[in-house]
């Protein structure tokens, strides 16, 4: 295995479309890291990259310790598995996983041991002598996989590989796949536009947007600190909500305000000049139901949500001259019927402050 290295990397497509704007990143040895962001943002063209499927139109692709920027994808040893999983009907699962190996002239033994492995590894034994046909989605996917890891790669790469499956068996074959990478302590680059796949597979993720990294953290801390809106707004579900506010001063004590909405802060959390115009990010988890006299915001409850385990309320507070929608999540046993008068509190210690005009973070 080895670790897998972007440098600076930009690509400008042909017909000019910038997909990648700089790309720097150093993916560890063993580890799984995420590429996710929304459809477009250049996750695909970022792993095609480091496949060799896609050459830079500057900077440099390093694999273990060797330049490949310019290497094409069959002198680079890695392994991409994509979303969809080409089996050969007619073979057998054990052909299946052997036909690689076969094709690079691998001798018989060593050919038949990789399969065993990899059949191992990946709960196959009791499949080989089957055909493609008589297996469940899942299990095609693994076989898949089978195909890569009986190559012994560098490093594998995914592309979306688990799109095609419902939502049940893609949560299974999620949780097979991060075995899997347990028990091979193998580096895997893994692209996908869902972040609540991201945040459950990788050891780190990095939020694409717009041909950027925007952050490259672990899951937790994307969470719970992200770099900019944008990554607070993209992870998380449901989704942070933003209020447009000003940082203002009372009784020597910082405040954001707008309209009706008034969040005291304490006198260590000045993050500017008073007057300044900044975002508030909250996310629906941090917001609590609490009389109106104590509120930072009131508000009117506008559709109430029951989910079994908690409650998703959506509410409209009079902020500016428009209502604002606003989403919170809070226990089922709380009172709340739709056109109540509410006030909501925001959790102190959890909310996400950035700058109006570069949305970076501030606190
Ligand atoms: P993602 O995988 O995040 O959905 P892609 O890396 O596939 O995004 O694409 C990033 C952007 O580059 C998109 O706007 C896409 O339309 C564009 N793009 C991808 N491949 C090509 C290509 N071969 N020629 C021109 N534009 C492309
Ligand atoms: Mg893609």
């Amino acid at each position: 295995m080895a670790s897998v290295r972007l440098e600076n990397v930009h690509k400008t497509y042909p017909n000019g479309h910038v997909a990648a704007r700089g790309l720097d990143l150093e993916i560890e040895d063993g580890e799984l890291l995420v590429f996710v962001g929304p459809s477009g943002c250049g996750k695909s063209t970022a792993l095609r990259m480091i496949a060799g499927l896609e050459t830079p139109s500057s900077g440099r692709v390093c694999i273990g310790d060797r330049e490949c920027t310019e290497l094409p994808p069959q002198d680079r040893d890695i392994a991409m598995v994509f979303q969809s999983y080409a089996l050969y009907p007619h073979k057998t699962i054990r052909e299946n996983l052997a036909f690689g190996l076969r094709m690079r002239g691998t001798g018989k033994d060593e050919m038949e041991q990789r399969v065993d492995r990899a059949a191992g590894a990946l709960g196959l034994e009791e499949f080989l002598e089957r055909k493609p046909g008589q297996l469940s989605g899942g299990q095609r996917q693994r076989v898949a996989l089978g195909r890569a890891i009986v190559r012994e790669p560098q490093a594998f790469l995914f592309d979306e590989p688990l799109s095609n499956l419902d939502a049940k068996l893609r949560v299974q074959t999620r949780a097979e796949l991060s075995r899997m990478h347990r028990r091979l302590g193998a580096t895997m680059v893994y692209v996908t536009h869902d972040q609540e796949e991201a945040m459950t597979l990788g050891t780190r993720v990095a939020v694409m947007h717009e041909g950027i990294f925007q952050q490259v953290a672990p899951p937790m801390e994307v969470y719970r600190r992200p770099a900019n809106r944008f990554v607070g707004g993209f992870v998380g579900s449901p989704a942070m909500n933003f209020f447009e506010c000003q940082l203002t001063e009372e009784d020597g004590k910082p405040r954001l305000a707008t309209g009706e909405l008034s969040v005291s802060l304490e006198p260590g959390d000045w993050l500017g000049e008073a007057g300044n115009a900044v975002i508030l990010g909250v996310r629906p988890h941090d917001i609590e139901l609490v009389a109106t006299e104590v509120a930072d915001v009131p508000a009117r409850v506008d559709v109430i949500e029951p989910l079994g385990s908690e409650m998703l309320i959506h509410l409209q507070v009079g902020t500016v001259e428009e209502g604002q929608a606003v989403r919170a999540v809070i226990p089922p046993e709380a009172q709340a019927s739709v056109d109540d008068a509410v006030g909501l509190r925001f959790r102190r210690d959890r909310l996400h402050i950035f700058h109006s005009e570069s949305e970076r973070r501030l606190n």
